[in-house]
């Protein structure tokens, strides 16, 4: 048995399927003068094939998800078409008698040692650019790599050090049934992926690729971060029937959809999504969710390899509002920095703390063109929809000087478009709550915003003083810590006090457990991954305001995050007994 981060909920039981497997084993031979040919003739038709699938899969990711998206396999056919990259392997093959895989892995390895030596960041993210290409070339030369389902008997679980890119997409055809990875967190590709797809997932598994093979019988336990590797009869036969039950609900409940959102007692709520993208926005709707309550626009600055221009961004912007539920979106200025770096802002240097260091409003500050222009193009973008369905919501804000600085910003970029002869509308202007300052100073904060969302997976870890990615320290970085519940409880107050709309879009608004003492401490409004709607709409049905508000009385006596778990796995247990196994620690 090993342990990782629960990332996404559920039980599954399956057949691994180990992505990497030809790293850790690389399929090498010495070839003899007959060979030699064939092996060219080999790698050229793996080329062929790495083309056309990328060329797919280009037009497949642009149309479905857009086009700085497709652009990463437009960079992918260009590193195929590379000269030295073919000419290497080929004199490989050709003078050292290597076999095309092993010349490959050779390769990957040089590229490796190489990019070790830059501190250009984006350079450093090309690499994976170039590994996925190796590993793409590969799966066509060793059946180790195939993804061929007949020959794998029982259902997927993909285990990988860290899904790349165009695994993620090429996931989206492969019946899966969990993701196991070695590296990740809960903001990894692979997590992101199995939340928004509803299957379970869990990250951080140490050394899991040097016990796995494929083939092996794999149990994974996104509840609780846990992977059985080959279990004994009895275990496999509990968790088989976990697993019927994991997936009668989520048919079950995907059947809500349309169902309003109100608790026993006819309180309304409104459970709004987090997305990432189009798709996203389209899987909120699909799930039932009445709103964006939080669309990161940083992933399109992630995938793009210079600032998109403000046309390109107002074009983006009205295609995800068009997309999501209602037209209502919470546009959130770009946040990056921490583990997320674009190198075209000025992220060319590795900061010793960078969670604590130059991110999100920070950064935008300090590069007052590119802020200006994404508040342009958002305010833009929501004045082509109804007034009010779209927001505006900025990142980690800490002090009050800030909010005014942004106020400022946001005036002028009016001033600068009515200058151009268009004229738009105000729009509700908000802030994360995800700095321990701005939450303990949050009644002078109110009077500069129109709402507050709070980021309650940044405000964990600062609070705890405790790396949201790090799994050494992910027994410290809980939502249901004592300290944690006293603050969320105090800015709730504090909105509702003032009748300032408030909401939480950080991952514990999607776990029951906490979704219930949030309820209890005020909140009504709540944003999580698509796919966590229909079983939060379920929960609130199944339980009174009253209710949660006595929950809530008692755990607020406990003194430690323990005594706070045990006790809501019985409250979860007694109230909704079959909705626990889509909890997570
Ligand atoms: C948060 O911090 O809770 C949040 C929702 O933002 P992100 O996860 O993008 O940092
Ligand atoms: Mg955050």
């Amino acid at each position: 048995m090993r342990r990782g981060i629960a990332v996404s909920p559920g039980v599954a039981v399956g057949t691994a399927y180990v992505i990497h497997e030809i790293y850790v084993n690389p399929d090498t031979k010495e070839l003899a003068d007959s060979e030699i040919t064939a092996e060219l003739a080999s790698y050229e038709v793996a080329r062929d094939k790495s083309a056309s699938e990328l060329r797919a899969l280009e037009r497949k990711v642009e149309a479905q998800v857009g086009h700085e998206e497709g652009a990463v396999f437009a960079v992918h056919q260009a590193i195929l078409r590379d000269a030295a990259f073919t000419n290497k392997i080929r004199n490989w093959i050709v003078e050292e008698r290597m076999n095309a895989p092993a010349a490959l892995h050779r390769l990957l390895g040089e590229y490796t040692a190489l990019f070790a030596r830059t501190n250009d960041d984006y350079l450093k993210e090309r690499l994976n650019d170039v590994r996925d290409v190796i590993i793409r070339l590969s799966s066509h030369l060793s059946d180790v790599l195939k993804p061929d389902q007949a020959s794998i008997e029982g259902p997927l679980i993909v285990i990988a050090d860290e899904l790349l890119p165009s695994q993620a997409v090429a996931l989206g055809d492969i019946d899966v049934h969990a993701i196991v990875t070695q590296a990740g967190s809960q903001t990894s590709h692979a997590a992101i992926i199995a939340r928004s797809r509803g299957i379970p997932a869990v990250s951080g598994v140490k050394n899991i690729l040097r016990k796995v093979k494929t083939g092996d019988t794999i149990v994974v336990d996104g509840r609780h971060g846990v992977v059985e590797i080959n279990p004994k009869i009895e275990s496999l036969t509990a968790f088989r029937k976990l697993e019927r039950e994991f997936v009668d609900l989520k048919d079950q409940l995907a059947s809500n959809r349309e169902l309003s959102a109100e608790t026993a007692d006819n309180v309304p709520l409104q459970l709004e999504a987090n997305i990432n993208g189009v798709s996203d926005a389209e899987a909120a709707h699909n799930m039932g969710a009445s709103g964006v309550g939080l669309y990161r626009t940083e992933y399109l600055y992630l995938t793009h390899r210079d600032v998109p221009d403000e046309e390109e961004q107002f074009s983006i912007y009205k295609e995800i509002i068009a997309a999501s539920p209602d037209h209502s979106v919470t546009i959130r200025t770009l946040d990056i920095g921490g583990d997320k770096t674009v190198a075209y802002l000025g992220h060319d240097h590795n900061e010793a703390n960078p969670f604590m260091g130059w991110r999100s409003i920070r950064l935008s500050f300090e590069h007052p063109d590119f802020f200006n222009t994404q508040i342009r193009a958002i305010i833009r973008a929501a004045n082509e929809f109804p007034a009010n369905a779209v927001r505006m919501m900025f990142p980690m804000v800490t002090t009050v000087e800030e909010l005014r600085k942004l106020r400022a910003i946001i005036r002028k970029a009016h001033r600068t478009l009515a200058d151009h002869g268009q004229e738009c509308r105000e729009m509700p202007i908000g802030m994360m709550v995800e700095v321990p300052a701005a939450a303990v100073t949050i009644d002078t904060m109110l009077e500069l915003v129109d709402f507050v969302s709070i980021g309650s997976n940044d405000l964990v870890q600062y609070l705890m003083a405790a790396d949201r990615d790090n799994p050494r320290v992910s027994h410290l970085c809980q939502p249901l810590a004592p300290a944690v519940l006293i603050t969320l409880k105090m800015v709730i107050a504090a909105c509702n006090r003032r009748s300032v709309p408030i909401t939480l879009c950080g991952e514990m608004a999607g776990k029951p457990k906490a979704f219930i003492l949030l309820l209890g401490m005020g909140l009504r409004k709540f944003s999580m991954s698509p796919a966590f709607v229909p079983s939060i709409k379920q929960l609130a049905q199944m339980i009174s305001i009253a209710e949660t508000e006595q929950i809530l009385e008692s755990v607020m006596k406990f003194k430690t995050t323990a005594q706070v778990n045990k006790y809501m796995t019985r409250q979860i247990e007694r109230i909704a007994p079959k909705l626990s196994i889509l909890d997570s620690d």
